[in-house]
């Protein structure tokens, strides 16, 4: 029987789907808001995505860090059963991020990005991760992601996330990884970059001329389109009166996205449909708070709760006239 997502989340114990690698950053992040800052807190794609996957499947996680990471953080990291045997701590300053965002949260300044132990990084992945069946490659440099991808023997289902500025920095890098890639996900303004085409069912078709059959183009609060062979889904982001701080939002969502698909091994446009749901509701619960600060109190009776809203917020009766 194929789980629920009104019903299978991961217990305390840990998850039991298939392991899930991810590899992206972990980052010291300074938020601010109109109403609020937050200075040096958790933050990093990878960790974002982590996170959110932990929920439903077991999690591998690939980076860096430097000697000023807190070891609360690490321990955060643990008690969600997130593996940290490939989480390099190297000395010298963990990669920080700063950003500010408009009065309506669609608009974000990027203040500072410090790279430090990021610039020379190079990734190893433990013995142990070589069969890991899924995998998420988080923003990172393309250079980076390939190297991950070349100590994989033959995942089941990758998944890559990308920015401007690889875009724009690293394109055939960023070609190659994505020729290996069975997901993208990434915003309608890195669509358009990426496929010089402004309309985004275009900008997806020449994307998934690019190589992934699956191709995610996220729009903020107005949710997210999943192309492939069987046509686009719409998956709404959920309406909330209370956001505290977006960031996170899009690495939450495909952590969550790849948490499901692992948990349940559905690759199928459907499964993946639904997993797009999923990956939606945890980035509903992670703009709720700065930082991962939400999920730290975040349980399945929530989760599940969350679910069964969005299929609340889509619901509606056929047509017929
Ligand atoms: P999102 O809000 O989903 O775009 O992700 C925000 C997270 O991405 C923050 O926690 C940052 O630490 C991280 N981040 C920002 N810029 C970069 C970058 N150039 N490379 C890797 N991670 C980044």
């Amino acid at each position: 029987m194929k789980p629920d997502p009104d019903r299978a989340v991961a217990k305390q114990t840990g998850p039991t789907g298939s392991p899930l690698l991810v590899v992206g950053s972990l980052a010291l992040d300074t938020i601010e808001t109109q109403s609020s800052r937050r200075e040096e807190v958790l933050g990093g794609a990878a960790c974002y995505a982590s996170f959110a996957a932990s929920f439903f499947a077991p999690v591998r996680l690939v980076g860096v860090v430097g000697s000023d990471f807190p070891a609360d953080h690490e321990a955060l990291l643990s008690s969600r059963h997130i593996d940290l045997a490939g989480l390099e701590r190297v000395s010298g300053r963990t990669f920080r991020w700063a950003g500010r965002y408009a009065v309506d949260f669609n608009k974000r300044t990027t203040l500072d990005t410090q790279l430090n132990v990021f610039e020379t990084f190079r990734p190893k992945l433990p013995p142990a991760y070589a069969d890991s069946p899924f995998v998420f490659l988080a923003n990172i440099d393309p250079v980076l992601q390939l190297e991950v991808l070349g100590q994989v023997r033959r995942p089941r289902f990758v998944a890559c996330d990308t920015m401007n500025f690889w875009i724009g920095g690293k394109r055939a890098e960023l070609l190659r990884v994505l020729e290996r890639a069975n997901m993208v996900l990434l915003n309608d303004e890195e669509a358009r970059q990426l496929s010089s085409k402004d309309n985004l069912p275009a900008a997806a078709s020449a994307i998934r001329g690019m190589g992934p059959g699956a191709v995610v183009i996220k729009r903020g609060d107005a949710g997210a389109l999943f192309f492939c062979e069987d046509g686009v889904f719409a998956v709404p982001a959920f309406p909330l009166e209370g956001v505290v701080d977006p960031t996170g939002a899009g690495d939450s969502f495909a952590g969550g996205c790849m948490g499901w698909l692992a948990r349940t091994g559905d690759i199928s446009p459907v499964g993946i449909r639904t997993a797009l749901v999923v990956g939606s509701a945890l980035a509903s619960f992670c703009v709720e708070d700065f930082s991962l600060d939400r999920f730290r109190s975040l349980d399945e009776t929530a989760i599940r709760a969350r679910c069964a809203a969005f299929a609340q917020l889509v619901r509606f009766e056929a047509v017929s006239f």
